[in-house]
């Protein structure tokens, strides 16, 4: 009772965008739990025949590796350490061998399973293998750490369900273990990486990135924003984790119906990591009430870019960033991409110069099709929706430019020359 009271209390304060550092400790809890049963059930001695310790060695490697990974991952995203990757000379190596011998402790074991130093030796060796697992890898790779993690707490609770019989904690553990694991897979095809590759490849090294900068970050205002916005025929909206923290989901969908009063298309373009947790954006949209046949997915709207006139990006940078298209070298090389540089314009709305999750520059805002808008994505999209209903429009229907009254009469350059 007492844990699940901490527990409701926990989930009712915590915000939105802290829900991967909220859901990182709730697998700590959950396989801290799965492993102090293994330990001890293991202490209480008894029939220890090789099936039983077999089913205690996998909770309790399992269980502790997960406490461990699930705490630096924690760690990572509530910014208490930095997210990009700790490397050493020789890591893989010592990480396998680490591994391994994990293993060959727990084969001894089951064998022999008397001998308590080893079982806490194994646990220890299993706690230092599960930090030194999620220490390199960093970057846009959190996404696929977690739902690993997910899938070993889950593999750790059917263990514990095998070592105590018990037949409920078989079936949700299993069921936890291969969903936890099917949306690894998922996450990393988004991601256009293999699994070992994240394990092993120290993705989002940021030493040397290769990125070459050219051009600087052009200024511009809410009403030039408005009135390119107004004209156009077809925007696409990317929302990003800035969104999501400014809470401007609201502001997000009136900005579309007042351009789609206007007549213009407004689609939203959804990348599969966007924000800080899996679906965080469809969430947010959702709630929004933005009809879902508004939103589209990455391969859905790549090919419909070139045809956009302006791409507004809000809060968004790693999801936009075309050096993972464009440099092998960058850290979030072959990542797939939502290519609003190939848009007619791109506005990008952030409060300042700040860098996304993967800590790397952004050549998207040094194009000469690029304008920002700074400040607080809330506070942009008020200011862009009240020009769009009103102040920036009805100056060129006083001006006399008529034909610039009417929904989508001209392409985004001419308006603005006018
Ligand atoms: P990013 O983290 O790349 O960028 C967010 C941008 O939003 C920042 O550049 C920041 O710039 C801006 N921002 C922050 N607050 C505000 C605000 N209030 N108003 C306006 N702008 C703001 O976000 P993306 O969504 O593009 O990418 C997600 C990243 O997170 C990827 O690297 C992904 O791999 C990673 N990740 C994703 C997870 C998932 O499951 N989806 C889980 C863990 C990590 P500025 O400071 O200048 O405002």
């Amino acid at each position: 009772l007492a844990g699940g009271i901490i527990g409701s209390i926990m989930a009712l304060k915590v915000q939105m965008t802290a829900l991967p550092q909220r859901q990182a400790i709730s697998l700590a809890f959950g396989a801290l739990a799965a492993t102090l049963v293994g330990i001890s059930e293991f202490y209480r001695g008894g029939e220890l025949g090789g099936i039983k310790m077999t089913a205690l060695g996998f909770e309790v490697m399992f269980g502790s590796l997960t406490v461990a990974g699930s705490l630096i991952a924690f760690a990572k995203l509530q910014e208490l350490m930095r997210g990009t990757p700790f490397t050493f000379k020789g890591q893989n190596i010592f990480n396998v061998s680490l591994f391994v011998a994990t293993v060959g402790v727990f084969v001894y074991l089951i064998f022999n399973p008397d001998n308590m130093t080893l079982f806490f030796a194994m646990v220890a060796m299993a706690f230092l293998f599960g930090i030194l697992l999620v220490l390199p890898i960093g970057a846009a790779d959190m996404p696929v750490v977690m739902s690993l993690m997910n899938s070993y707490a889950g593999l750790a609770s059917a263990a514990t369900g095998f070592a105590l019989q018990n037949r409920v904690l078989i079936i949700a553990g299993t069921l936890d273990g291969f969903s936890g694991f099917i949306l690894s897979i998922l996450m990393c095809k988004a991601m256009n990486r293999s699994i070992t590759n994240v394990l092993f490849g120290a993705f989002g090294n940021t030493s040397d990135t290769g990125t070459v900068v050219e051009g600087t970050m052009r200024e511009v205002t809410a009403e030039d924003v408005a009135t390119q916005l107004a004209y156009a025929r077809q925007v696409v909206i990317v929302p990003g984790y800035g969104l999501a923290t400014a809470q401007a989901q609201h502001t997000v969908r009136e900005l579309a119906e007042a351009l789609g009063e206007r007549g213009v298309a407004v689609k939203f373009a959804v990348h599969p990591v966007a924000g800080r947790m899996p679906g965080h954006m469809n969430v947010l949209l959702a709630e929004a009430n933005i009809p879902y046949d508004d939103l589209y997915e990455l391969e859905q709207i790549n090919p419909d870019m070139a045809a956009t006139d302006v791409a507004v990006v809000i809060g968004a940078n790693d999801v936009v960033n075309p050096d993972a298209r464009d440099n092998p070298k960058s850290p979030i090389a072959g990542m797939p991409i939502i290519e609003v540089d190939k848009a007619v314009q791109v506005v990008v709305l952030k409060r300042g110069k700040g860098k996304g999750f993967a800590g790397i520059e952004n050549p998207l805002f040094f194009k000469q099709n690029t304008g920002m808008l700074y400040g607080d994505a809330k506070a942009s999209l008020s200011k862009l929706v009240q020009a769009v209903q009103h102040d920036g429009i009805d100056e060129f229907a006083e001006l006399g430019d008529l034909d610039a009254a009417q929904p989508h009469p001209a392409p985004p350059a001419r308006v603005c020359s006018t």
